[in-house]
């Protein structure tokens, strides 16, 4: 990297100095403004912690057949599909950017922690109305790192449909990694503990499980992130699985037992 002071005195300014008509003193206020731009370049913000992997929209894609495949009541294809799309790579992805702090990551020393107060006003999450709103705004992706995600509802579809082929007990390591990583969430721009409301929709943004999880209370500048509603979202037929809730499995369809033993 050039250094800071040879930039300030480069071009005319050089030939000023040389012509003697500034003094070295004039070019002080150059030199700090280059410093601080140089510092900046070093501590450029980012849009998340990591890129997302290849595997991330590999598991979007395996579970959207998946989901294909049950409303054609094949469970013997969507339990394959779910299957596949369980990648442990998304959990590693997950535990670098929700585990453990790594300043080298998260680019901070120590996660501030803020009790809950009488200064964080309202509720703290959102109404399932204004969520759905959200989701949809957002088309369905994670306004951070881009992947596509997954609503709730749709999980609990594949959950009862296909209990014993869809892991998901109470650990992350217990969950079906695509599932769980790219879980819809909503994140509060301005954290709810800082003073975040869950009311006002400019401050709401779709969330994957770790981009949601990987901040804690930090305002983006102090993780060094960049604001993500300065970006519009990816609007595209994705629909998050939504297509999945009026989803339902008469009893005598429900053959999982039966899926889970071939
Ligand atoms: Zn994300």
């Amino acid at each position: 990297m050039p250094d800071a002071r040879q930039i300030a005195v480069s071009g005319s300014e050089r030939a000023e100095l040389e012509m003697g008509t500034i003094g070295p003193n004039a070019l002080e206020g150059s030199r700090d403004a280059a410093a601080e731009f140089l510092l900046t370049c070093e501590r450029m913000l980012r849009r998340c912690f990591l890129p997302p992997l290849p595997e991330h929209d590999l598991a979007a894609s395996l579970l959207s057949q998946a989901a294909d495949a049950l409303l054609e009541r094949n469970l013997l294809q969507a339990a394959d599909l779910i299957r596949r799309s369980d990648l442990r790579f998304l959990e590693d992805y997950r535990y670098k950017v929700a585990g453990p702090l790594d300043p080298a990551i998260h680019r901070i020393a120590k996660f501030p922690v803020y009790a809950r107060s009488s200064q964080t006003m309202g509720r703290r999450m959102p109404t399932m109305a204004v969520t759905r709103e959200v989701f949809a705004r957002d088309g369905y992706r994670c306004r951070f790192c881009g992947s596509k995600v997954i609503v709730k509802e749709a999980r609990k579809v594949f959950i009862n449909a296909l209990p014993t082929v869809v892991r998901w007990a109470g650990t992350n390591r217990g969950c079906h990694f695509g599932l769980a990583v790219l879980s819809a969430s909503i994140d509060h721009v301005v954290p709810f503990q800082r003073g975040g409301r869950s009311e006002d929709l400019a401050n709401l943004v779709t969330a994957c499980n770790p981009c949601q999880f990987g901040r804690g209370h930090c305002l983006l500048d102090e993780v060094e992130l960049e604001d993500p509603t300065k970006y519009a979202p990816v609007i595209d037929d994705w629909d998050g699985l939504t297509r999945l809730r009026a989803f339902r499995l008469h009893r005598d369809q429900s053959s999982d037992a039966e899926v889970s033993c071939r």
